[in-house]
């Protein structure tokens, strides 16, 4: 070993622990939230996986595990907050599959401020069976709830904000988590940004790198807006008789004046889904989103 690696790496070992600060668990909740929701406890970063995986990144962001009932079935959330600059984004991750998405609600919330609201279910897709992405609709608690604390932490004026990861490829015929730009139809629509790549991580032209809208009528403005950033968009033409109880749908059925914006990369690249954040949050600022 050289004489100046035996220097550099102590001194590159102090800078990382400087800098990196630790992740408070187990913070204060709002008083309102404390009637709606429980608060269960994180022993420590280790008690959830998604914690435990970002912890080294989390700076001193606070998460929370946080439950509640809907007829008679109980689920779980991680919140992740920025009590520094708790005004900001919030995002909602009804899957608990996405790591990715997850990692770069982290980024999110670190650089913008806010926080986010993410499903617990084991690593699964689905909790006690169900997609609490299809589980959206107006008088049932389970939306009520999400709603409830997403608007606690919500800044004024900011749309609804979702991140997903897509399977890598498509299905034609469904198939869970495989959303992708080279798959179109009258009801959802595929603005692609330019030419679409097929492949392993071709970053914001990959098949599966896309901002999903929806609404009653196409917006041509959004669409248009982040199509000039370089990013893809699918656009979902929403009305009452196709509902999907997705929070896509409930939004453009229930909330349309409030906006939704979902972002969605290919499993496994956090590093193109920060990407698209930092266009989506430009946009957002200057009121085009
Ligand atoms: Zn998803």
């Amino acid at each position: 070993m050289k004489k100046n690696t035996i220097v550099i790496y102590p001194l590159l070992a102090l800078v990382l622990f400087s800098t990196t600060g630790c992740v408070k668990l187990n913070c204060p909740l709002p008083q309102d939230l404390n009637k709606t929701v429980k608060k269960e406890t994180l022993a420590s970063s280790s008690s959830s996986a998604d914690i435990k995986r970002n912890s080294w990144s989390m700076g001193d962001l606070c998460a929370n595990r946080i439950s509640f009932y809907d007829r008679g079935q109980k689920w779980n959330l991680l919140l992740v907050r920025n009590t520094k600059q708790p005004q900001g984004p919030f995002w909602y991750l009804p899957h608990d599959n996405e790591n990715s998405a997850l990692d770069a609600a982290v980024y999110a919330t670190k650089k913008y401020g806010g926080g986010f609201l993410a499903v617990e279910a084991n690593g699964n897709r689905y909790a006690a069976g169900k997609d609490p992405n299809r589980h959206f609709n107006p008088s049932s608690t389970y939306t009520k709830t999400v709603f409830k604390i997403i608007d606690t932490f919500r800044k004024k004026g900011l749309p609804y904000l979702t991140l997903h990861s897509n399977k890598e490829g498509h299905k034609k015929y469904g198939g869970e988590g495989t959303v992708s730009m080279r798959v179109s139809s009258s009801k959802t629509r595929s603005y692609p940004a330019g030419k679409i790549e097929v492949g392993k991580k071709e970053g914001l032209k990959d098949e599966d790198s896309l901002v999903y809208l929806a609404g009653k009528s196409i917006d041509q403005q959004k669409i248009s807006a982040l199509n000039n950033m370089g990013v893809n968009v699918k656009y979902e033409l929403v009305n009452h008789s196709s509902n999907d109880k997705s929070m896509s749908n409930y939004i453009a059925l229930h909330k349309s004046n409030y906006g939704y914006v979902n972002i969605e990369a290919e499993d496994g690249d956090s590093g193109t889904q920060k990407k698209m954040i930092d266009k989506v949050m430009k946009l957002i600022y200057q009121g085009r989103l």
